[in-house]
């Protein structure tokens, strides 16, 4: 039948973990030895190079190599132009499993069919869909998309809960990751854990520091030598692997050098390259990246107010993600909570929750049973007109526990004798439907003939939320007793037309 995995796939970094035959968790090597595998891609159809090669192929290559392919999941006009063709996110993130699911069955010696695969908690409905086809185009059985904090919570919290002692403590996961920066506040008991509130901004991460120090090393050589590195991308390249490796290195230095041959084109002779070196001190770094550690800091006091708790409230707080080790991370946290956090297995225990959860889900004995609730992320409502004015009336409000089901009467028509209304179906908290910049999630109609004055008709609408984030949605004239239906069905990134493309290429394609 197969194995199931659990599988983090990270903006920068993903791993596939599995659960061995006395109930842990253990993370699978890679064909390079690694537990991680960097999630980039160098193109070169139909062969496709994932991981450590194609991260150094941005140097001599930079415009066939794709990386932080996550940032773009779900959006529907991103598409990645290699060569003559254009590729969606779903396809790369494909490419990027198809590998790490291939070594791993290599390390494994078994054949891997099932996955759980983990995403940001802050990630959208059609982001999870996004990700739940691209598992399916890499050839997956995709048993259920999770939030990465709650499998880090997950992975943390069964030990404890397999020795049998554990009171309910509040636990609040900081996972600044290399692209996505999440926060979750979980309670863990002895045999459930359930997520009390969620926040986050998946648009900030490692990257956004390591392009500061990229800036802050443009404006010195600008400074110092006169040279405008900015428009060259091989340079750019290096100089972002330079740059990761120096922050990395300021984690457990005081200052860090970073040296680069730039070529002179700033009016000295002819067009040599010119060595320069720029030194890089963990003040700088601190100083020059403060004002985004300070908007993981607005986001913390975010997640506490929207779950009505203060720091005295939380016993533990776990950080993940690999960003959570710079120094700086840990002072904000301790500064502002008072509490010393701690650095957990950041770089496997988003994978091994996942593993954890797809054991669960197979019903594996060996695993400490836990019932893992599972929450909304975001608001579900409907387009109204309230005092004139087109308003966003939630109908589910964020944090529901999953699956959840409500119903909100008392609808009508605004306009006499109207046949039929529209129902604009949004993801998100904000009120006015100006500010959802990609528009409705979902759209559909109810008959509500026969024509009547404005305001007579009495109309509801029924939402359903299943534990995978489907959502159906139900609207009734409870006079006519007429009633329409939807599913919506989240389109990812892709149209219909694309997904089958995409499908005969990732059938030819030769993934290493
Ligand atoms: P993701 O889940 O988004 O792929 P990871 O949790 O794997 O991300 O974290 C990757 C990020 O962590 C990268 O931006 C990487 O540069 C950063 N990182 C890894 N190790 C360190 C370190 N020692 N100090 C600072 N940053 C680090
Ligand atoms: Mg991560």
């Amino acid at each position: 039948m197969g194995r199931s995995v659990g599988i983090d796939l990270g903006t920068t970094y993903s791993a596939v973990a599995v659960v061995d035959d006395f109930g842990k968790p253990i993370v699978l090597k890679n064909a390079d030895g690694q537990t991680t595998t960097p999630s980039v891609v160098f193109f070169d159809p139909p062969n496709f190079v994932v991981g450590e090669t194609a991260l150094q192929s941005t140097i001599s290559d930079p415009d066939r190599v794709v990386q932080f392919i996550k940032r773009f999941m779900g959006q529907a006009n991103f598409r990645v132009h290699i060569g003559e063709r254009a590729y969606s996110p779903e396809f790369v993130s494909a490419l990027i499993l198809r590998k790490i699911v291939q070594d791993a069955q290599n390390e494994l010696g078994d054949e891997i069919t099932r996955a759980v695969i983990t995403v940001p908690a802050y990630f959208t409905e059609t982001q999870r869909h996004a990700t739940f086809e691209a598992g399916q185009l890499a050839g997956l059985q995709v048993m259920r998309i999770i939030n990465e904090p709650t499998a880090a919570a997950l992975a943390y919290g069964i030990n404890r809960i397999a020795s049998g002692h554990i009171k309910e403590r509040k636990c609040l996961v900081y996972d600044l990751g290399g692209g996505t920066f999440d926060v979750t506040i979980l309670s863990v008991g002895s045999d459930q854990l359930n997520v009390l509130s969620i926040g986050g901004d998946h648009r900030l991460g490692g990257k956004d520091w390591d392009d500061r120090i990229i800036s802050y090393v443009e404006e010195q050589i600008k400074l110092e030598h006169n040279i405008d590195i900015g428009e060259d991308n091989e340079i750019i390249a290096e100089l972002r692997l330079k740059a990761t490796a120096a922050k990395r290195q300021l984690s457990g230095r005081q200052s860090v050098p970073i040296s680069l041959k730039v070529p002179n084109r700033g009016g000295g002779p002819g067009n040599q390259s010119v060595p320069v070196k720029v030194e890089i001190t963990r003040d700088a770094f601190n100083r020059f990246t403060a004002d985004l550690l300070g908007r993981t800091e607005m986001l913390l006091r975010a997640v506490l107010d929207k779950g009505g708790m203060l720091w005295s409230d939380i016993d533990d707080v776990l950080m993940v993600g690999g960003s959570s080790r710079m120094p700086m991370v840990a002072e904000m946290i301790e500064r502002v909570s008072g509490k010393k956090p701690t650095l957990h297995d950041p770089d496997e225990c988003v994978a091994k929750g996942a593993a954890l959860q797809a054991a669960l889900l197979d019903k594996d004995e060996h695993v400490p049973q836990v019932a893992v609730g599972h929450v909304l992320a975001h608001s579900l409502g409907v387009a109204v007109m309230a005092n004139g004015k087109p308003t966003i009336d939630h109908i589910i409000p964020s944090l529901s526990t999953l699956p959840c089901t409500q119903v909100r009467h008392g609808y009508t028509t605004t306009v006499d004798n109207q046949t039929f209304v529209q129902i604009r179906v949004y993801e998100g908290e904000s009120n006015d439907p100006e500010s959802y910049g990609k528009g409705p999630i979902g759209i559909f109609e109810l008959d509500t003939t026969p024509a009547r004055p404005k305001g007579r008709p009495n109309l509801s609408v029924a939402f359903r939320c299943d534990e995978n984030g489907r959502i159906m949605a139900v609207a009734k004239d409870r006079d006519t007793g007429r009633e329409s239906r939807l599913t919506i069905t989240l389109q990812g990134s892709r149209t219909t037309t694309e997904a089958n493309e995409e499908a005969q290429s990732m059938a030819d394609a030769i993934v290493s």
